[in-house]
């Protein structure tokens, strides 16, 4: 087995060894913590069946343990720099692709048709650039790539978002959203002390189990995240309020009428509905005939 790419001493000879500077505007904070990097692997629930996508490997220290543990590895890096640097430290394995780009505007359905075709399903795991968190989890979710789960290191406070449940200051759209695709639980949190260099926020390991359907239906997706959105548009204002400048001042009325119809009462807040509410609204609002498509 080779050594060890996720501890302190190792990762720093090899950043001395290639002389490699770090790019803070990348996200680039390696891991170097043994128990963390195991707990992840461990999270995605992989065998020599399934399949990894990484998402920015660094200098490979996830990558080399997803090797391990996975029947095919493909990892996305952005930065031209660390390509020959993991070429050349990565032990030369058939079942790992790198790939030099930027994972934002990769074909990724053609990538895991070229990637990941025979395998029996692919888990996203990544400790991610948090400049680009949001972005690339809803790329993934989106695109409707198939998925097990995506298990990702992020900033805490991203995580406890996406995993809020309704009720609290931390649900938003972006819980929503989340939770429309998955089933979000968190791993666990993760001191500084962990990567170089070390980031000046706090971290935590998120798994998103991705549905196989989602979680509610709905007749008009980008209208229902539409409505999400307008729900909660401006945080203080009851759920009344932010609809009417939604639909538009002369509907008030009626935007009060459709929400009692609904059962909903319009001085709760939008943090207070569930998708089950967000869905009953959205369909709602839709069959008003009020909003272009
Ligand atoms: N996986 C390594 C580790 O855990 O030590 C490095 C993680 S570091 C937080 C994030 C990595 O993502 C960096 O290597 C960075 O260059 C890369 N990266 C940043 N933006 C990217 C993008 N848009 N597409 C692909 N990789 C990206």
């Amino acid at each position: 087995m080779s050594m060890e790419i996720g501890t302190p001493k190792r990762t720093k000879e090899i950043i001395a060894r290639y002389g490699f500077t770090f790019k803070k505007s990348l996200g680039q904070n390696f891991l170097i913590d043994g128990n963390i990097l195991n707990r992840i692997v461990e999270a995605a629930e992989l065998d020599e069946t399934k399949g990894a996508l990484e998402i920015g490997p660094g200098i490979g220290a996830l990558t080399q343990r997803l090797a391990r543990a996975a029947g095919k590895v493909a990892a996305i890096e952005i930065d031209q720099r660390l390509i020959p640097i993991l070429s050349d430290i990565m032990d030369d394995e058939p079942h790992v692709s790198l790939i030099h780009g930027d994972v934002l505007k990769l074909d990724l359905k053609k990538l895991f048709e070229e990637q990941f075709s025979g395998l029996d399903g692919v888990s996203v795991v990544a400790n991610l650039p948090y400049y680009v968190t949001t972005p690339i989890l809803m790329k993934l979710l989106e695109e409707r790539l198939p998925l097990n789960h995506i298990v990702v290191m992020i900033q805490k406070e991203v995580a406890e978002r996406m995993a809020a449940k309704p009720g609290g200051k931390e649900y938003g759209s972006l819980s929503v959203a989340v939770q429309y695709y998955c089933e979000p639980s968190l791993v666990c949190t993760v001191p500084h002390t962990v990567f170089i260099p070390q980031p000046n926020v706090d971290s935590a390991v998120i798994k998103l189990s991705v549905r196989d359907k989602p979680a509610v239906e709905v007749a008009d997706e980008s209208f229902f995240f539409r409505v999400v959105q307008a729900s909660f548009a401006q945080r203080r204002k009851t759920l009344g309020n932010n609809l009417t400048a939604f639909a538009g001042k002369e509907r008030r009325e009626a935007l009060l009428a459709l929400l009692a119809a609904a059962g909903i009462d319009p001085v709760r807040r939008g943090e207070t509905l569930s998708l089950e509410e967000f869905a009953a609204l959205s369909k709602a609002l839709l069959a008003t005939g009020w909003f272009n498509r």
